[in-house]
């Protein structure tokens, strides 16, 4: 069924000259996705440079009327196949991304990675690579792009392919696809092409059909407590439902304590008799007998939750200052505030080259990305950030301020 509201949100990344904007613009002109006038217009400007229609120059003039701030949001490209809708969101070249993405101000549920077939891995293909892992992003299809460049030549893309595998390998992440297509020429992207007979796989629009979005209605329960108030002697629990839905009279799990409780009333302002409270919902509840509750805790549909003191993750400093071991932080994680510390630092990177700067520091500067050991003062409730994003990405303060953000990853992926 065609949801006209949902659009799966998707990345575009890739080393600059790879082919990113070419992509672009081929998907939205054969989705026809890109208003004519747009693209008579693109047309003429190529005529005078003597050249084929430039996809890249549809990114252009998006990019102007961005810039004149006319039609189109700076990070809503969309497009559209037979079974959805698509959104591009913010890419990585953007100064912004990775704060963005991690802290759910921009989220994507599958990426494309471009790679040009002709040079193969470059630096930025290795950065943006590693920024997917850091973010856990399941859903990533390569693109081998140029493939005109190798004579459509099956034995080149396998070499390509084999040398993307192990490199991917490397940072635990297994591709679910890898296409050779030419996004100036459209073979592949749309439509199969001819000219690679030897290839029997998708087309960049069949394998983005094929990824499923995150539907975290249909997770179990995740209602974190931001307060409670005493109303004619009613105790009301008020929060957001995360996660699922929650129905009267429900047995639930009340986090990190485990307990079982059940949920005697739904309360709503101007609302009354409510029986169910779906994702996204603000709402109040009660909950049968006496309960000690406070801000924080989590009112779970499952035990799946990783409840611990000891929080094994990558987080990136945002923040100019430093970090020295032994400074006291603050872990906030939806509704949860514990006071912690970063009992270990494994070994940190440098985001750009990819490489590890220093095994066992002691310091974490701006910009670096690290794999470190929290040490939280009391029990903390989180979940994989591809599960349930909210309750899987983090913020560390440090004096009241954001100083750094990270992820929980499934399996605690050690990069
Ligand atoms: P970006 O920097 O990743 O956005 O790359 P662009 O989309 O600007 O493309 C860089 C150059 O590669 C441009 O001159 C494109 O015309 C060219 N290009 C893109 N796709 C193809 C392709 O499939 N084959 C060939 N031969 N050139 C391509």
């Amino acid at each position: 069924m065609f949801d006209e509201e949902y659009a799966l949100p998707i990345i575009i990344v890739g080393h600059v000259d790879h082919g990113k904007s070419t992509l672009i613009g081929r998907l939205l002109y054969d989705t026809d996705s890109l208003p004519p006038e747009r693209y008579a217009e693109i047309q003429k400007t190529s005529e005078m440079l003597d050249k084929r229609v430039e996809f890249a120059f549809v990114m252009d003039c998006l990019e102007e009327e961005r810039s004149k701030g006319i039609t189109i949001d700076t990070t809503q490209t969309f497009f559209k196949t037979e079974k959805r809708r698509y959104v591009i969101i913010d890419a990585p070249g953007h100064k912004e991304f990775l704060k963005n993405m991690i802290t759910g101000s921009s989220q994507a549920e599958a990426a494309l990675l471009i790679i040009d077939a002709y040079e193969g891995i470059r630096d930025q293909t290795k950065r943006h690579a590693y920024i997917l892992g850091m973010l856990g992003l399941k859903q990533v299809c390569v693109l081998l792009n140029k493939i005109d460049l190798i004579q459509y030549s099956e034995e080149k893309f396998n070499e390509v392919k084999e040398e993307v595998v192990k490199f991917m390998k490397t940072i635990h992440i297994d591709p679910t696809f890898i296409l050779p297509i030419s996004a100036i020429n459209g073979e592949n992207v749309a439509v199969p092409s001819e000219r690679i007979p030897w290839f029997h796989g998708l087309t960049v629009l069949e394998a983005l059909d094929t990824f499923e979005p995150l539907k975290v209605e249909k997770k179990p329960l995740r209602f974190p407590f931001q307060d409670v108030y005493r109303v004619d002697g009613k105790k009301i629990i008020v929060g957001r439902v995360e996660a699922g839905h929650l129905d009267k009279e429900e047995s639930f799990f009340l986090l990190p304590e485990k307990k079982e409780v059940s949920v005697k009333s739904i309360e709503k302002l101007l609302t009354s008799g409510l029986t169910t409270a779906e994702h996204g919902d603000s709402i109040g509840i009660c909950l049968k007998g006496n309960h000690r509750v406070t801000r924080g805790q989590i009112l779970a549909g499952d035990l799946s939750s990783l409840i611990s003191d000891r929080i094994r993750s990558n987080i990136i400093w945002m923040d100019p200052v430093p970090y020295q071991m032994g400074t006291p932080l603050l872990f906030r994680c939806v509704t949860q505030e514990v006071p912690c510390q970063i009992e270990k630092i494994y070994r940190k990177f440098d985001p750009a080259s990819l490489e590890i700067i220093e095994e066992e520091p002691s310091s974490i500067m701006g910009a670096q990305v690290a794999n470190v050991l929290i040490h939280l003062e009391r029990k903390a409730v989180v979940d994989s950030f591809n599960d349930i994003p909210e309750m899987g990405r983090f913020v560390l303060e440090r004096d009241g301020r954001p100083v750094a953000g990270g992820i929980i990853l499934e399996d605690h992926v050690e990069l």
